[in-house]
């Protein structure tokens, strides 16, 4: 798949991808934190849950708990009801206790290892709060990548080998956080499930575009 790709095409989706995030991305709190157990536990936190109803519970998280030892020392008072998960916090109590007294980790293996961190929030905690060029794929990223670049998805191609392939390549060197935040945000704002096509900046070389046109 990535053979077949021209590397000026990927230059060319990368950066519009980037601009399109530096003029129109959205500056959530815990994309910019620089306490790391924030980030996780946000990271945790957007699993299945969109990022608007999450900014209250994470607000009243982060001003009561600055560190794991905090949490598992307080309570929580109803923060997580509003998410309507209270499972969550039973997840985010046992990452607290195996995180309490270490760092957090700063490489996937180790990462993988704690509770409730998956491959997703791995790559999304290492590439925004790590700085480690990671790439990331959700079902939006998949139907992104998928009508751009002009190849069939279903459910399980996602798991695929040569989309992390893809994935790997598209993600640049340098920028990767702007790049990775541009994907999260132009998928939910741009290319939807119903895409705002008028509204995009790579429709010129969008092969679901130009199917249309
Ligand atoms: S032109 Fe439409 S389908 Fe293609 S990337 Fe843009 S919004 Fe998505």
């Amino acid at each position: 798949m990535v053979d077949l790709i021209l590397r000026s095409s990927i230059q060319d989706f990368q950066k519009k991808v980037i601009n399109w995030e530096k003029e129109s991305g959205i500056s959530y709190p815990w994309r910019t934190t620089p306490n790391h157990w924030h980030a996780l536990v946000a990271e945790i936190m957007l699993q299945r849950t969109r990022a608007e109803q999450m900014l209250t519970p994470y607000i009243e998280f982060t001003e009561r708990f600055d560190t794991p030892e905090a949490f598992l020392q307080g309570s929580t008072d109803n923060i997580f009801d509003s998410l309507g998960l209270k499972w969550r916090e039973q997840t985010l109590r046992e990452l607290a206790n195996s995180l309490a007294g270490r760092n957090i980790p700063d490489t996937r293996p180790e990462l993988l290892k704690l509770p409730g961190v998956g491959d997703y929030v791995a790559s999304a905690y290492l590439s925004a709060h790590v700085k480690k060029r990671e790439f990331i794929i959700d079902s939006n990223v998949v139907r992104l990548y998928g009508r751009y670049w002009g190849f069939e998805t279903n459910p399980e191609t996602r798991r695929k080998k040569w989309l992390s392939e893809l994935a790997s390549e598209l993600t640049p060197q340098k920028e990767f956080v702007e790049y990775n935040y541009g994907l999260i945000d132009f998928t939910k704002a741009v290319c939807k499930i119903r895409p705002k096509h008028h509204q995009c900046p790579v429709k010129n070389n969008c092969n679901f575009a130009q199917r249309l046109s």
